[in-house]
């Protein structure tokens, strides 16, 4: 029987692969070697080929994934047995694994008193554990991680080498004698025990974790929340718990099947769950929302700390408001000194900040609101017309930016990198770019940025493009949106242009307006604009996003007319006397800015029920707080008669009258997202006959409210049109480098046939 060459790629570095096909190919008595090289893993192989390839994929490592499997025969000399190669390398194809949760066996042993590796806060194996956030360089061995400080111990050493071993090549392996150690700043004793006693007393400790820093307190403690918020200075941001276990999870919020598969899945991201009555927690951890966020321990560490208090807590990021996570001891004790009253440090460094990852349940899968630590940078792979695309790299927008490399038919999105308003973002930004590069061993030859000349991103693209003397496209915002969802759906780089519906906050448009609610007739290549959401002033610009009750008066002023539509309505006489009339001079001037942003109708709409009227205490609060709103509503009523595509008056005027009739505010709110939906459905199913398309893509921030986006779906799919949607990349600005290097391929394409 000949033997055969097995090329595997994917995420199989680094992951415990070799190993795997090293067991498997023993115990099946064959003969040939396993290796790393720069496309992935090489196996040479004896026997029935796709008979060991279906063990292979039944057995894969947990933390693998494999993209595709090439066979070819070949007439190479066997060797006796199976051995393990050393790596072979070349440009790195291969992708870098995401950091992965505390696997069952590494959770077992820091539990087991008799365990070298008992209490242990730094055990990991080749199934779980840091991976993203400690590497410097590739290929990703010890030496090119912040473990590279902690030689091994012999007892190490001996797992490291052993194929047998779980931990065979696991980079990060330490135990007590070699790997990092923890520490309560000016504390004595173990300091697991003694943070657990001062979380009890009712203090707050910054907790340096795995891909930064959180603050940590007491969930039931109102007094130490409260302290919290005040000195972290979120007034009603949603904080984050942490519980034991999914048990303790299911007591504080409804955990069906799926959020259990996402707890505890290897990213173990935070999960939005809809929160129970009367959990004992402190008032005031989601404000008027109807879910709380909720992740399970993640690493030795937080295990411990979570059996040691035995109560839930807040963890909630180490920072102050808009500002990047701490990721250094010295770092961390000047930012947050005045907000922890204790710190418990290590020392295995952080290379790269990785903010815990957000996800929803919702009834078509779950949506990613914030794809970060677990999640990225693990690939995404594009349609195989991709192939041929250079390396690009996409800077993304200024808001929950992220960075994409393409190369290929692989995109590598970086975890979550955050809004670049503050000076520290900024430096944090260049920084990451940098590391990306480097990762990846990439010089670019092409770059993509958004439109907007003033973001910082937009710069940042403009001074890499002149340092790598390359081309920079420019990519409209909700262009990049629809790209990004089209790219992660597998569509071809050819693929005739699709019905693209972006309901966002903010982009810049091609005509220079703020755009926001936007149907588009986008391909990779280009788009048209077809159609769009209400033309309104955005009195004040910024201020307006930010005070909701100014696109109250906005909105109302240009669908209906103030004057006109003032006289019947209490709700608009208390805009009246909060200054409504003076913004109503500055929306028919032409120094306001205008702006067709969906999210904006939100904003305006939870004005006029009250539900966030003066200020957003933090982007989206408003928005939030309707869909929160809606779904406590069993109303699934519409406003039929004004579900024409464009009847944005009509919308307004059945809002204003139900508010004046005193309908209940959920069941306004929930009249509203179904009438939207009807009306984006009824749009975009015009748009879709007119021009013979049957795909709609939806992107922008607005989708990640799951009413809207269910809603839509269900219209569209009973109009007989295919929606796409997000499965992977987040729906807001997340998603956009993704976009934005997908449409920069297609450009490069056509100017390289
Ligand atoms: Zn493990
Ligand atoms: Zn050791
Ligand atoms: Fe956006």
């Amino acid at each position: 029987m000949t033997a055969h060459v097995i090329k595997v790629s994917g995420t199989v570095q680094g992951v415990g692969f070799r190993p795997t096909v090293w067991r498997l190919a023993r115990e099946m008595g064959r003969r040939g070697h396993v290796l790393n090289d720069g496309e992935g893993v090489t196996i040479l192989i004896d026997g029935d080929v796709d008979a060991f390839i279906s063990t292979l994929r039944r057995n894969a490592p947990p933390l693998a994934r494999i993209d595709s499997i090439r066979i070819e025969p070949s007439a190479a000399d066997l060797p006796d047995d199976f051995d393990i190669l050393p790596s072979r390398t070349s440009q790195p194809e291969t992708g870098i694994a995401a950091d992965a949760a505390t696997c069952p066996e590494c959770l077992a042993e820091i539990l087991a008193a008799q365990e070298r590796r008992a209490h242990y806060a730094f055990t990991n194996c080749t199934h779980c554990g840091p991976r993203w956030t400690i590497i410097r360089a590739v290929p990703y061995d010890r030496a090119n991680t912040s473990m590279a400080g902690f030689p091994l111990c012999p007892d190490c050493a001996r797992e490291y080498a052993n194929p047998a071993d779980r931990r065979f090549h696991a980079q990060p392996i330490a135990c007590p004698a070699c790997g990092p150690k923890l520490w309560l700043e000016g504390g004595a004793g173990d300091a697991i025990t003694e943070t657990a006693r001062l979380i009890g007393a009712g203090k707050i400790i910054a907790i340096k974790g795995l891909g930064g820093f959180h603050l940590c307190c007491d969930a039931g403690n109102e007094q130490a929340v409260a302290a919290l918020r005040q000195r972290k200075r979120r007034d009603r941001k949603p904080m984050a718990l942490m519980v034991r276990d999914v048990a303790v999870a299911r007591t504080l919020a409804v955990v069906d099947e799926a959020a259990e598969r996402l707890l505890t899945s290897p990213a173990a991201p935070i999960v939005l769950l809809r929160q129970r009555a009367n959990t004992g927690l402190a008032a005031g951890l989601a404000p008027g929302q109807d879910r709380l966020g909720i992740m399970l321990p993640y690493t030795p560490l937080h295990h411990l700390l979570l059996r040691a208090v035995d109560r839930p807590l807040v963890m909630t990021s180490g920072n102050l408001s808009d500002e990047p996570q701490c990721t250094d001891n010295d770092d961390a004790t000047a930012r947050l000194g005045g907000i922890a009253d204790h710190h418990l440090l290590h020392n295995r460094p952080i290379v790269h900040r990785a903010d815990d990852s957000v996800v929803r349940p919702a009834r078509r899968g779950a949506i990613t609101i914030r794809r970060a630590r677990g999640l990225a940078p693990a690939p995404v792979t594009l349609h195989d017309s991709f192939g041929a695309t250079p390396t690009l790299l996409a800077l993304g927008p200024d808001l929950k930016n992220t960075v994409t490399l393409l190369r290929g038919n692989r995109a590598v999105s970086s975890p979550h990198i955050g809004d670049l308003s503050t000076p520290l973002a900024r430096v944090d930004y260049a920084r990451t770019v940098e590391l990306f590069l480097t990762l990846h061993r990439a010089a670019p030859a092409a770059l993509a940025c958004d439109l907007h000349p003033d973001f910082h991103s937009t710069r940042r693209a403009e001074e890499l493009a002149a340092q790598f003397t390359v081309p920079l496209t420019p990519v409209q915002h909700h262009h990049a949106h629809i790209a990004a969802v089209m790219a992660e759906r597998g569509l071809a780089l050819d693929h005739a242009p699709v019905i693209g519906v972006a309901l966002d906050g903010l982009g810049l448009g091609s005509d220079g307006t703020i755009w926001g609610g936007e149907f588009l007739l986008a391909s990779f290549r280009g788009f048209e604009r077809l159609a769009h959401f209400p033309l309104v002033a955005q009195p004040g610009g910024d201020r307006a996003a930010r005070e909701p009750w100014r696109m109250a008066v906005a909105y109302v002023e240009a669908l209906l007319g103030w004057e006109n539509a003032v006289g019947g309505h209490a709700a608009l006489a208390a805009l009246k006397a909060r200054g409504a009339d003076a913004l109503v001079k500055l929306c028919r001037s032409t120094l306001s800015a205008r702006t067709t942003s969906a999210g904006r109708l939100f904003d305006a709409v939870a004005a006029l029920l009250g539900l966030c009227v003066d200020e957003q205490n933090y982007e989206g609060e408003a928005a939030m707080l309707l869909e929160a709103s809606a779904a406590r509503s069993s109303d699934r009523m519409c406003y039929d008669d004004v579900v024409s595509p464009a009847d944005w008056a009509g919308l307004m005027r059945h809002i204003l009258d139900d508010v004046q009739r005193g309908a209940a505010t959920s069941d306004i709110a929930a009249r509203f997202h179904s009438t939207l939906a009807a009306m984006v459905v009824a749009e975009a199913a015009r748009l879709a006959g007119q021009h013979g398309v049957s795909q709609v893509a939806l992107s922008g921030g607005c989708f990640n409210n799951a009413l809207l986006l269910d809603a839509v779906c269900d219209g569209l799919e009973a109009q007989g049109l295919e929606a796409l949607y997000h499965r992977v990349m987040p729906p807001g600005d997340g998603g956009v480098s993704l976009g934005q290097a997908a449409v920069a391929a297609a450009v490069f394409r056509d100017s390289h046939p």
